[in-house]
Order: C-alpha cells, then sequence, then structure tokens
C-alpha cells in the first residue's frame, strides 16, 4: 500500500496490507493476549499507559512531522493535537481505577444478601479509525480500552497509516504486549476483513457510509457496536455579539484543520440586523488565514487528505452558485501539486443546497440570515445529523433557552469545535450512536456483571 504526501503528491512509502489471512492471524493472537492481560493487575496497566505517556512527550516533534507528512495537517495543529492526547490520557489514568473498581449496591445482612457490579472487559475489540484525528479518535477508544483489560486490533486509516505504526511502537516500548495492542494495516478491504473475525465489539470513527456497513456486520453477530460519524454543525450568531470576536471564533471553528474535524462548524446562521457586518468581519478573518506548506510554522490552511474529497467540494460550489448563493471568497482547487482547495465562504445560501444539508469535511462555508430565535432552531435542527450546535450571545438564557431546544450531542455557548475529556462525546442521528470521553467512555469499554450474593 502507498502513503502519499497529500500536499505534493509525492510517494513517502510502501507498506505491506494485511490480508483476510494475517488479520485471521492477528484476531488469534489477540484472542490470547486478551485472557492474560485480563489478570494483569490495574495498577500495571495504568503504569504502562504512563509511560506511553512519557514516550509521546519524548517523541511529539517527530510523531507531529509523520502526521503532517501524512495527512497535509499544518505543523502547529499536528503538535496541538498531541498535546490534546496527553491531557485525555491524564484524564483516563486519573479516572480509570474508580470506574473499574467493583461496586457494592445493596446490602442485607437480614437477609445475608449482597449486590454487586463488576465491570469487566469487553474481550477483544475493533478500532477503526479515521485519519483527520488519529491521536484523538484512535486514542479515545484504545487508552480507556487497554486500562479496562481489552485487547485491541486497532486499524488507522489507510490515509494516516505511519501515525498509526508509530502508536504501536509507543504503547509496545511502554510495556503492553504485541498480543494486547496489535495494528492492523490496510484499507477498507482489511476493515471489512477484520469485522468477519468474532470480535467482542467494534468502536469506529468514520464516515456514515462505512458506518451503515459496520453496523449491518456487528448487527448480525450482536456484538457491541459504537459508531462516531459525521456532522453539519450549526452555530447561531445572536444580534447582542461583539461582531468582529464572534466573526473569528467562528471563522476558526469552520476552517481550523482546513474544515477536516467531524466538528467543524459547517453552518452559519446569523441574525438579519447584524448579517451584513459579520458577514464582512468574517470574510476578513478567512482572507488572513495563510495557505501553504503544512511543515511552514505560519501555515493555517494545510492540504486536502483525501483527494476525491476535491470533487465533493467542487460540486457544493456548483450548486450553490446555480441555486443563488453569493460567492465572497475562494471556490476553486489550487493550482499546485497535491490536493488543495481555496477557503471558500458564501453568503444567500438556503437549505435547498449542498453546502447546508452535506457534510462538505472542507474549507468551505454557508452563511444565512434569519429573523429571530424560533427560525434559528427550526434551521439548526433541520439536518439529517446531530454531533454539535453552538450560539453565540451576551445573554446566558437565552442561549440555555435555544441550546436545550436542539437536537445535538454537544452544545456550545461562546465557542466551537471544542472536545474535552471531561465530557461525553456523542452524536445523535446521523451522528452515531455510543459515545467516547467522559467516565462513562471508560466504562463503555467494559460489560457490567451483576453478582447476585446470598450467604447460605
Ligand atoms: P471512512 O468511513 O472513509 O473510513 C474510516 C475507517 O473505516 C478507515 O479506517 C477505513 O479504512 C475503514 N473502512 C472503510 N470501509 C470499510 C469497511 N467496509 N469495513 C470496515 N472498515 C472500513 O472515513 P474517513 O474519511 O476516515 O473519516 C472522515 C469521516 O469521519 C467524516 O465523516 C467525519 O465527520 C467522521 N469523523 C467523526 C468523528 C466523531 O467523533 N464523530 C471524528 C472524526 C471523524
Amino acid at each position: 500500500m502507498k502513503i502519499s504526501n497529500p500536499a505534493d503528491g509525492t510517494v513517502i512509502t510502501e507498506v505491506t496490507a494485511d490480508n483476510a489471512t494475517a488479520v485471521r492471524r492477528k484476531f488469534e493472537l489477540a484472542r490470547a493476549g486478551q485472557a492474560k492481560w485480563a489478570k494483569v493487575p490495574l495498577k500495571k496497566r495504568l503504569a504502562a499507559i504512563a509511560a506511553f505517556r512519557e514516550r509521546i512527550v519524548a517523541m511529539q516533534e517527530t510523531l507531529a512531522r509523520t502526521l503532517t507528512h501524512e495527512v497535509g495537517k499544518p505543523i502547529r495543529q499536528s503538535r496541538n493535537e498531541i498535546k490534546g492526547l496527553l491531557g485525555r490520557i491524564d484524564f483516563f489514568l486519573a479516572e480509570s481505577s474508580a470506574m473499574l473498581r467493583d461496586e457494592k449496591v445493596f446490602a442485607d445482612a437480614g437477609q445475608k444478601l449482597e449486590e454487586r457490579i463488576a465491570h469487566e472487559p469487553l474481550g477483544v475489540i475493533a478500532n477503526i479509525s479515521a485519519w483527520n484525528y488519529p491521536y484523538f479518535v484512535g486514542g479515545n477508544v484504545f487508552v480507556p480500552a487497554l486500562l479496562a483489560g481489552n485487547a485491541v486490533l486497532y486499524k488507522p486509516s489507510e490515509f494516516a497509516t505511519l501515525t498509526g505504526i508509530h502508536i504501536a511502537e509507543l504503547l509496545h516500548e511502554a510495556g503492553i504486549p504485541r498480543d494486547v495492542f496489535v495494528p492492523v494495516i490496510g484499507d477498507g478491504a482489511t476493515g471489512a476483513a477484520l469485522l468477519r473475525q468474532p470480535v467482542d465489539g467494534v468502536f469506529f470513527t468514520g464516515s456514515l457510509a462505512t458506518g451503515e456497513k459496520i453496523a449491518a456486520a456487528a448487527g448480525k453477530r450482536m456484538i457491541k457496536v459504537q459508531l462516531e460519524l459525521g456532522g453539519k454543525d450549526p452555530i447561531y450568531v445572536c444580534e447582542d455579539v461583539d461582531v468582529a470576536s464572534a466573526a473569528a471564533a467562528v471563522a476558526d471553528g469552520a476552517f481550523y484543520n482546513t474544515g477536516q474535524s467531524c466538528c467543524s462548524v459547517e453552518r452559519i446562521y446569523v441574525h438579519e440586523s447584524i448579517h451584513d457586518a459579520f458577514v464582512k468581519a468574517f470574510v476578513d478573518e478567512v482572507r488572513g488565514f495563510k495557505l501553504g506548506d503544512p511543515m511552514d510554522e505560519s501555515t493555517y490552511i494545510g492540504a486536502i487528505t483525501r483527494r476525491p474529497q476535491l470533487e465533493v467540494l467542487k460540486k457544493q460550489v456548483a450548486d450553490a452558485k446555480r441555486k443563488g448563493a453569493r460567492l465572497l471568497l475562494g471556490g476553486a482547487s489550487v493550482k499546485r501539486k497535491g490536493n488543495w482547495f481555496e477557503p471558500t465562504v458564501f453568503a444567500d445560501v438556503d437549505h435547498s443546497m449542498a453546502v447546508m444539508r452535506d457534510e462538505s469535511f472542507g474549507p468551505i462555508i454557508g452563511i444565512q440570515a434569519v429573523a429571530d430565535d424560533e427560525a434559528a432552531v427550526d434551521l439548526m435542527n433541520d439536518t439529517e445529523y446531530g454531533l454539535t450546535a453552538g450560539v453565540y450571545t451576551k445573554d446566558e438564557r437565552r442561549a440555555k433557552r435555544i441550546l436545550s431546544q436542539v437536537n445535538a450531542g454537544t452544545v456550545y455557548w461562546n465557542c466551537c469545535d471544542r472536545v474535552s475529556p471531561r465530557l461525553p462525546w456523542s452524536g445523535v442521528k446521523h451522528s452515531g450512536i455510543g459515545l467516547t470521553l467522559s467516565t462513562y467512555g471508560i466504562q463503555t469499554f467494559t460489560r457490567p456483571k451483576a453478582w447476585h450474593l446470598k450467604a447460605g
């Protein structure tokens, strides 16, 4: 399998993908490894993950450069991602002991009865990952899964393979056995082969189209399945904001990681009384974003990781123009080697347009004027997705009233494109099922076993 640099189209290296036989062997290895790993005391598992954290700190510049090289992410954003992973590891290290401990939930001395819950590992899990934040979407799964006593068959995206290999090496150096964290290398065909193994759970991050296939495969087998899928995340800007600072914050939410975040701002609604001022400030902000070599410290807009996405973006632009949207900035791919698209801003959009309905997953955004809060809520909820949604206003009560009516897994007041290890990360509707992060995101890798204990 060729690994290419999306910023210039050059082949970085070639790796051997796992075929169906290799995947089966890896599953058998992990099955045997898990039985031993589940017996390792939690203290030792915690120590191995703490050592993994230290290895990441020691290697962070190399890891950041590899990530930038293979996905085209600006180098500063690669460093941010790795720092973010450290925070998540700290959270899991701090909270796992309490979450994995047996719980006594009832005791009756007279009846000599006790009821307890034990948090047993699921067994061998498949962790099938996306490329856009490989340290985040991978780490949200494999760190708590390993702590809980599972073996992990980790399939990094074919667009973030070298990062996946780095992760495996560092975990192994840190003391996680090779038969407990097992990288599975390849594309969708390898992922499909992995799902044909009798795994005990599948934790997937990626597109809705693949998520549907994963759910169908898992459904037949009655195994635990979690799907973290796409979004079409809205922001509503009320008329009482400081226009310049709201425009700057929302522009960052839309264009960070070149718009290739599951929780990127993908739709903007602005109160009509500040619409023109907001649009001007927003376009000024986006004009200041530097597109260029992802290794350059000053670059903010990097490459489009997957080449086919350029076609999706071009189609959204053509569709919006045809239906009467006003193109204010960008609108085309950039003529240079590799996969590039100009930061693109539309005004006068509506929900007949793909740019306001379908996940763009790139540097393109539509801004629509709304008359009042009710209209904004209706539009925010008019989507197949439900990952995040946000409101910018000075009025806390108004923000809470609006956000309580929005059907999304995460809501933001005066912030956006933000993930916290302390809060559950989940979506509604086509944004997925299940969750990662928070203390729930530790117990999700366990099977709560009910003990009814009656002394004879
Ligand atoms: P993708 O669906 O193309 O691929 C995801 C993974 O699935 C890859 O590892 C791929 O090799 C594998 N795969 C593909 N076909 C398969 C099959 N038939 N069986 C098993 N595995 C298969 O998605 P992507 O392009 O890597 O990621 C982008 C998508 O991920 C976007 O929609 C984005 O919104 C979403 N995402 C969601 C979250 C979240 O937390 N909700 C986070 C990051 C990304």
